[in-house]
């Protein structure tokens, strides 16, 4: 069934509130577990519609904001998805006082009660309110990026479109390109201070409410992390500072080198070669063919995967104006489809979307037969596993993008991961320092954002682009608005994808094995647990970061740069 033939009607919210009720009571009524597992598939169905609409609405409103018919099902879903939540929560804690809790776990695993009863603790009925001014919050955000309109080259760009300017040949372009950039950053500082102010407030207010200290340890709960706090991850930054640091800046001061230029700017930082980056050698279509043929090779599980989602319209790859910015997968439950959206922009980021997006949705897809919806997905850090992942196993195909610029592609990929790391930490200290200080003003937090920057980013130099100096880069960091918190993830998933890239060159067959493995469990571990079952080392424990890029380094040096 084709995508757009997926059918989207409008929830009624009192139509569903007196099924949640009618279903809860005959859970907590149920006279053995047999009738118990009946009224627990009867809230799964029923859940799973509501993901279903709430999904296709917002996928919807993502590929053309300026649709007022989703517009208008965006805002009644920010409405009314915190008094849903209040159902959930509701069912939640009849799950967790069943009288069969017991014969319950035994058949769904313990995770599911772990998850309910975090999720119990983010929840109460006198925070829908601030709820739903956090929904509208990040609306205003999504919107005010996707409406962008900057006059470049002659003509109107959106902000995705602007990106690729940034790794133009011509050091004038990226300078302009990057500018321009800015600058529209600094014209909105009011709007995006105003929304980013509102937004700590309305979290630390509903922290408060629910007897939090401030929103950290509620975003970690929000966010299901059951294995680790905000303690651990502090003691990995300082891994990061110690073991990574240094390498960012040896691989700064070669691309330096590399480019020929007395000082390597902010904007010369994603242009990886004077000859010009790897770009894919053709357009969207012709990538798409390619992806086709890389995974019909790949394996027998991801021939199947792809052709389900091109078969289906399950992709939505080319920038648009009025379209959200960014990439995403997601996962429409009543149609066992995921959906992959992204903005082409013709850099090697397309190939990416191919990459990192589907090993979203090849996961989703191979842990779809998970019947409880909250196994479906892993937490965020390990999700990033999958797609990550699939970056590098799919790196035997990816001549068919780049042709005679292949192993430029490879070094650029596998430095720029390694480069990310120390960014990825920067946003996490930042969030952590904001939410523990909820009520600086916002110029303060610009003067934070430079200092943490300073010291994972030291050789970042902003040159002509004034604007960024005033600290306001991360305005453009959108996980910093929408899912806070939401970060350190990529930096802990990658540390595992390296650990796949380092296995699949000793023994890819094993390595695949593993990463299927690790696919299908899908949601039903946590985060260490997954890592156990996929033979995969903890990022936390001190001296496996140190272990982890001591080989990636190696693996760089053999690329001879200068070439
Ligand atoms: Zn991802």
């Amino acid at each position: 069934m084709n995508f757009n033939d997926y059918k989207y009607e409008r929830i009624n919210l009192e139509e569903i509130q007196n099924k949640f009720q009618s279903f809860i009571t005959e859970f907590n009524n149920s006279k053995n577990i047999e009738e118990q597992i009946v009224a627990f598939d009867k809230i799964i169905e029923l859940r799973n519609h509501i993901d279903t609409m709430t999904t296709l609405v917002s996928i919807r409103h993502s590929i053309d904001t300026t649709n007022e018919f989703y517009d208008k099902e965006n805002d009644y879903l920010d409405e009314i998805s915190p008094i849903i939540t209040g159902f959930i929560s509701n069912f939640y804690k009849a799950l967790i006082s069943s009288t069969f809790r017991n014969e319950l776990e035994e058949k769904y695993g313990k995770l599911l009660f772990q998850f309910a009863e975090l999720s119990i603790k983010t929840f109460d009925e006198k925070i829908i309110p601030d709820l739903q001014e956090e929904n509208k919050l990040v609306s205003q955000y999504d919107k005010l990026r996707a409406n962008a309109k900057i006059l470049f080259d002659g003509e109107e760009k959106t902000l995705s479109e602007m990106s690729a300017y940034s790794e133009s040949k011509d050091r004038n372009i990226r300078l302009e390109a990057t500018k321009k950039v800015a600058e529209f950053y600094k014209n909105n500082i009011d709007n995006f201070d105003q929304i980013y102010d509102g937004l700590v407030k309305v979290r630390t207010k509903i922290a408060k409410k629910l007897g939090y200290e401030n929103y950290v340890q509620l975003a970690y709960d929000r966010l299901s992390r059951t294995d680790y706090n905000s303690k651990d991850v502090a003691n990995y930054r300082k891994q990061v500072l110690e073991n990574i640091v240094p390498l960012y800046i040896e691989l700064r001061k070669k691309q330096e080198k590399r480019l020929g230029v007395d000082k390597l700017k902010f904007y010369d930082e994603n242009i990886n070669f004077n000859s010009g980056n790897a770009n894919p050698h053709g357009n969207a279509e012709w990538i798409l063919n390619n992806g086709i043929k890389m995974y019909n090779e790949l394996s027998p599980e991801t021939a199947e995967f792809f052709s389900f989602m091109t078969e289906n319209n399950l992709l939505d790859l080319l920038s648009r104006k009025g379209k959200m910015g960014g990439g995403y997968c997601t996962y429409i439950p009543n149609y066992k489809s995921p959906y992959i959206f992204a903005n082409f922009n013709g850099t090697s980021g397309d190939v990416d979307v191919l990459t990192h997006e589907a090993g979203h949705a090849f996961q989703v897809y191979q842990s779809r037969k998970h019947s409880v919806p909250e196994y479906l997905w892993p937490t965020y850090e390990a999700c990033e596993i999958h797609s990550m992942s699939m970056e590098f196993l799919t790196w035997p195909w990816m001549h068919l993008f780049f042709e005679n610029d292949t192993e430029k592609y490879k070094f650029t990929h596998l430095s720029s991961a390694l480069l990310f790391i120390p960014y990825g930490v920067t946003v996490d200290e930042f969030q952590h320092w904001v939410y523990e200080n909820p009520e600086v003003s916002p110029s303060d937090r610009r003067k934070k954002w430079l200092e943490i920057e300073a010291k994972y980013l030291p050789t970042r130099d902003y040159g002509e682009i004034d604007d960024f100096k005033s600290g306001i880069f991360w305005f453009k960091q959108l996980h910093i608005f929408s899912e806070p918190f939401y970060y350190i993830d990529y930096t802990l998933a990658q540390v595992c994808a390296f650990q796949f890239l380092i296995k699949a060159n000793e023994n890819r067959e094993e390595a695949w094995k593993d990463y299927l493995n690790l696919c299908q469990l899908g949601g039903s571990k946590s985060f260490f647990e997954l890592m156990k079952s996929a033979n995969l080392k903890n990022p936390f424990k001190d001296g496996t970061l140190k272990a982890v890029v001591l080989k990636i380094k190696e693996y760089l040096d053999k690329f001879d740069d200068s070439r």
